[in-house]
């Protein structure tokens, strides 16, 4: 399997430049250009056997390889040797670059820019994205560069692709065909369920959403252990190559931490979607307990000396340290009553989530984008980024949580459950459950 998709991706390689390559046949210099391909293809299957022989490398592995810098400067050294007019050039589009600007760096005539910027700008296919690579092939004629071909994504699923004709240039949109493919992974956590995950080879999108799922019930500064077990059931969207494209929906996804399973089952049910446990009941709480990623809890509700002000006081409310800018979530959806600055807590914001609850947040670097009194906002959405504003020592976010006009301990607060399946729902979620289930175990034993 692994041989064949190398073969292939050797052949298309061989076929992308089999033009140039027998152009190089044909110049008078045959024995030495001849030298030159057969230690281009020695190194090249040196290579290949080299990175076979790391074992267990999957094909995705190999196509980085393929662009990996190392590779491409063999292939530099090998097209400089040749004396070709042909150049290829791979670069990683950067902060506030644009087509024009790569285009100039390369030093291209200026017909050719002007031409490709202004046919690119017709067809809407500018957008680049910083980080993506451009492939850019150019000939030098009487000193002047022009441009062959050049390659770039627009997206992940598409690539834009433009070939000289003459003078004129075509332009085409390849768009990949991709397969939806469902896939279990599964680990044993062994520091933090991100490295774990990673190391199972769990997308970090997939990741995040996983931790979304379970943040109502774990808290995973804290409850995670060592030994605690996950397990996660999704989509995958690959290419004619196998290679990961996007990620689609996680269908199941169960923990084990605290000594108990948790299983949740994406169920959609009159257009909404949702994940329940088994017994149908909701993941989704009023209130979250930790409105923030990646926080620590740094100083919990009750009485401590005030570091500012010195003397004890009580601390009402739940302080999390985090680096400046880290998104601070509405802990539950409601509606912003304050967005401004406010005593000694800074920016700070309070939503109104019903007659009973209301949660605050303070000492915020900045609001979140149209945050302001009146304006409604969903659970888990960014209102605000930590900072120090107010009478704060450093960077963290001061969470309140208050019920019937009274702060109370949000980390010991027992939050009301979401909602759970009746009726016509609850059945069509059992036959659900069991086909999920079916289709889970089959996939672990096809591991
Ligand atoms: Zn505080």
């Amino acid at each position: 399997m692994t041989k064949i998709d190398n073969f292939t991706t050797f052949f298309k390689y061989f076929n992308k430049h089999k033009k140039l390559i027998l152009k190089f046949l044909n110049q008078n210099k045959y024995p030495f250009n001849f030298f030159i391909l057969a230690v281009f293809f020695s190194v090249y299957s040196l290579a290949v056997n080299q990175i076979k022989s790391y074992t267990n490398l999957t094909d995705n592995n190999f196509n980085f390889f393929l662009k990996s810098n190392e590779f491409n400067n063999i292939k530099e050294y090998i097209f400089e040797n040749l004396n070709s007019p042909y150049k290829e050039y791979s670069y990683i589009i950067e902060n506030n670059d644009t087509i024009e600007k790569i285009l100039k760096k390369y030093n291209i005539v200026t017909d050719d820019i002007n031409n490709i910027t202004a046919e690119i700008k017709k067809k809407k296919l500018s957008n680049i994205f910083v980080k993506t690579e451009i492939k850019i092939v150019t000939k030098e004629e009487l000193g002047l560069n022009k441009i062959i071909s050049l390659f770039y994504p627009i997206n992940e699923i598409t690539t834009v692709e433009i070939k000289r004709n003459k003078d004129e240039f075509t332009i085409n949109k390849n768009i990949l065909k991709l397969n939806k493919k469902e896939i279990v992974l599964s680990n044993t956590i062994k520091s933090n369920l991100y490295s774990s995950a990673i190391e199972s080879g769990i997308e970090p999108n997939i990741i995040i959403e996983f931790a979304n799922m379970f943040g109502f019930e774990v808290d995973f500064q804290r409850d995670i252990q060592a030994g605690d077990k996950f397990e996660v059931y999704y989509e995958r969207y690959v290419d004619e190559d196998n290679i990961v494209r996007n990620t689609g929906k996680i269908i199941y996804a169960s923990m084990f931490v605290n000594n108990r399973e948790l299983s949740l089952y994406n169920f959609k049910f009159k257009n909404q979607v949702g994940y329940y446990d088994v017994d149908g009941k909701s993941v989704i709480k009023t209130l979250m307990k930790t409105p923030i990623n990646g926080a620590r809890l740094s100083s919990s509700f009750g009485f401590r000396r005030h570091p500012i002000l010195g003397f004890n006081k009580l601390h009402q409310g739940t302080d999390f340290a985090a680096r400046k800018g880290t998104p601070i979530m509405a802990s539950g959806s409601g509606v912003v009553v304050m967005a401004q600055k406010y005593k000694g807590y800074g920016n700070y914001v309070l939503i109104k989530h019903n007659s009973i609850y209301k949660t605050a947040y303070g000492h915020m670097y900045k609001f979140g984008k149209n945050i302001r009194k009146g304006v409604r906002v969903n659970q888990g959405q960014i209102i605000g980024y930590v900072g120090s504003t107010g009478l704060s020592t450093g960077p963290h976010l001061h969470y309140e949580v208050i019920t019937n006009g009274k702060r109370i301990n949000s980390q010991r607060l027992k939050l009301p459950a979401g909602k759970v399946l009746n009726n016509e729902a609850r059945n069509k979620f059992e036959v659900e459950r069991i086909k999920i289930d079916v289709r889970l175990s089959n996939l672990r034993k096809s591991r």
